[in-house]
């Protein structure tokens, strides 16, 4: 059937593709809706409940009557929440007033960020495996993803000469996810001073993703890009609460820069999404306050977890982990000889009813790999890779 001209969609949506994370969930979901029991590797969404306080509070702002529009940019007391946060755990000072806007989830600052600064003509560097949501706003920004493939390797470390021969005068901005989804890898502090080298002769800006900031295991180090001072001026830092505080739903993060770079991003959030939930905000506020014992505990589940998960593949030797210091994710790779992930993906669906996602949603060159999250119950955990460690014994 043909599309008729009034359903035609505007050009920037031509080479927008669908999120395959959503494909594997969608269909997860209809499995389970039949009675089919799913193991869900495949959404980065903790298993825990939000933390009691974080919901008291928000229960009594909406009693207080926080129901009303509130400034574009965030409430004053979580913008300043979010800024004794950031300067508490990363040694970074954003002004509450001008440097920090709170946004719907971390997902929105991306956006902000991408629109505000770049558009047709200019090239956006993104260091893959990525999160596929960098590439898909770039298109919507009308500008060019231009993927960086990484080297398993090398622990998928961020390649600064390879950045520099990436870079081009229309180079506007260059991603920076640290921790990474989906290998997990952390920039250290001499990997970010080599891409404050690269950038300094160039107009290119740093989006920064700190969405996995609090998930950090085996005492390794982590840096903010902003800390360094030859990349805080350039730098917007994306963060949020969805994961460290497993409030995923609430959709509340923030991007936080020099004012000069987050006005802009504030521009076009005042004619789209307007404000934050108002209520809501006030328990964003006790979580950065008052939750620090409940994250460290869902912290170090997950690194039991992890340690579950890292214990059953060292008994088997086709899937390969990369080395994941953070994020809750296992990135794993396998050789050629098997199927591509874009089918064995859909078999493991089916027929063991596993839900992973396949390395193509995050490097298109990365058909023999697929990402696994543990943040899922630890018995689900052992059930659903046991299944797929069988699977790959079994073809
Ligand atoms: N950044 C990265 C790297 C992510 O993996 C995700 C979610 O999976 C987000 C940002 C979005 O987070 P939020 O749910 O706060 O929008």
């Amino acid at each position: 059937m043909t599309t008729p001209a009034y359903a035609r969609t505007a050009e920037r949506l031509r080479d927008v593709k669908p999120s395959p994370i959503r494909a594997v969930f969608d269909r997860a979901h209809e499995l389970e809706a039949a009675g089919e029991k799913i193991v869900h590797f495949e959404i980065g969404r903790p298993d825990f409940d939000t933390p009691a306080g974080i919901k008291q509070a928000t229960a009594a702002a909406l009693d207080a009557g926080a129901v009303h529009y509130g400034p574009n940019a965030g409430t004053p007391e979580l913008r300043k929440a979010i800024a004794d946060y950031l300067a508490d755990r990363d040694g970074v000072r954003y002004a509450p007033d001008g440097g920090i806007v709170v946004t719907i989830g971390a997902n929105e600052a991306v956006f902000l960020s991408i629109m505000a600064y770049c558009g047709p003509g200019d090239e956006v560097i993104i260091p893959v495996p990525a999160w596929a949501h960098y590439a898909e706003c770039t298109r919507l920004a009308g500008a060019v993803p231009v993927p960086l493939p990484l080297d398993p390797d090398n622990g998928y470390a961020l390649d600064a000469e390879a950045l520099a021969a990436a870079c081009t005068p229309r180079t506007r901005m260059i991603i920076v996810c640290t921790p990474n989804n989906p290998t997990g890898t952390i920039a250290d502090r001499a990997t970010l001073e080599r891409v404050a080298e690269v950038v300094s002769g160039t107009d290119a800006l740093v989006l920064a993703d700190e969405i996995y900031a609090e998930l950090v295991y085996d005492g390794a180090g982590r840096v903010s890009p902003a800390a360094l001072p030859a990349l805080a001026d350039r730098t917007l830092t994306v963060g949020g609460l969805a994961k460290s505080h497993a409030m995923d739903g609430w959709r509340l993060g923030w991007l936080a820069g020099p004012p000069d770079l987050v006005r802009p991003a504030l521009r076009i959030r005042q004619f789209t999404t307007v404000c934050p939930t108002t209520f809501l905000q006030a328990g964003a506020v006790h979580a950065l306050r008052d939750s620090a014992d409940e994250c460290a505990a869902m912290r170090a589940e997950f690194a039991e977890r992890r340690r579950i998960a890292l214990d059953l593949l060292a008994g088997q030797d086709v899937l390969r982990a990369a080395p994941a210091a953070g994020a809750f994710y296992l990135y794993l790779r396998y050789p050629e000889t098997y199927e591509p992930a874009d089918k064995l993906v859909w078999r493991l669906l089916e027929e063991q009813h596993v839900a992973v996602v396949p390395g193509t949603a995050f490097a298109p060159a990365d058909t023999h790999a697929f990402r696994v999250s543990y943040a899922c119950d630890a018995d689900d955990l052992r059930l659903g890779l046991t299944r797929i460690i069988d699977a790959f014994q079994e073809s």
